[in-house]
């Protein structure tokens, strides 16, 4: 579904990402784990143009994303995103935030944009909740609605970027909950987190990042088994 091939990105005189290729597969949920500063917020950003690589292709569901800005709402259509603050308009309701970009972007009537809200409000377990402003709502709860938002354009794939790591832990389980569940009715997810258990559980391979490089690709039963490398070790040391 998408391809990265020998991507290459740099902030100034910093080498952030060399030479990454991958693939990443329909129905599959990717985790990527690496240290921090070893580029998977930025590698994660590309794949929807929130941020630019210098050489490479990246091809999303048979967009080539590069300078023509034609397709970057087409591209953004099909790749939603949920990052660790949650981002939710602050002035909208829970059910015009999610309403506002299939209104606004796919087109979408009012009543149908707010029917298909309600139902997607209904899966995170927030139809409750849908004429609140985001302020009175726990993190956790804003986290759920960001992401009943990005499944409002119908993505193709998901990304996540630590949407738990700015949660209070008892909050933490609800998101992953909902996660969980994307990802049992088939969705392809790519997941950016430092919740170890999720990535055993739900991943089904680890990307791990180091310096910029794919430093290992595997499942979650190589990467936790018994034969990781010392790099890796030395992770899973510091995060577990
Ligand atoms: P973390 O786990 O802390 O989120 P990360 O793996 O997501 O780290 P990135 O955010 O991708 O890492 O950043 C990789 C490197 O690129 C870091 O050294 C960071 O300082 C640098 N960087 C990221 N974005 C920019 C930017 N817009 N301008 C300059 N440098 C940047
Ligand atoms: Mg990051």
């Amino acid at each position: 579904l998408i391809t990265v091939d020998k991507v290459n990105k740099a902030f100034g005189s910093a080498h952030i990402l060399k030479d990454v290729s991958t693939c990443f597969h329909e129905g599959q949920v990717t985790v990527i784990l690496g240290p921090s500063g070893s580029g998977k917020s930025t590698l994660l950003r590309m794949l929807n143009r929130l941020e630019t690589h210098d050489s490479g292709r990246i091809v999303v569901d048979g967009i080539e994303v590069c300078d023509k800005l034609k397709e970057l709402d087409a591209l953004r259509s099909e790749v939603g995103m949920v990052f660790q603050q949650f981002n939710l308009f602050p002035h909208l309701t829970v059910l015009q935030n999610v309403c506002l970009a299939p209104m606004r972007v796919r087109k979408t009537s009012r009543a149908e944009a707010q029917a298909g809200a309600m139902d997607l409000l209904d899966r995170v377990g927030l139809r409750d909740h849908a004429h609140k402003y985001p302020f009175a709502l726990s993190g956790g709860q804003q986290q759920r609605v960001a992401i009943a938002r990005a499944l409002a354009m119908t993505p193709r794939v998901m990304l996540f970027d630590e949407p738990t790591s700015a949660l209070d832990p008892e909050m933490v389980k609800e998101v992953l909950d909902v996660m969980k569940k994307l990802a049992a009715s088939g969705m392809t997810m790519i997941v950016v987190t430092h919740e170890m258990d999720f990535a055993r559980e739900v991943g089904d391979r680890i990307l791990f990042l180091d310096k910029g490089s794919v430093a290992q690709d595997a499942t979650p039963q190589q990467f936790f088994g018994s034969q990781q490398s010392d790099r890796i070790r030395a992770f899973l040391g510091q995060v577990a």
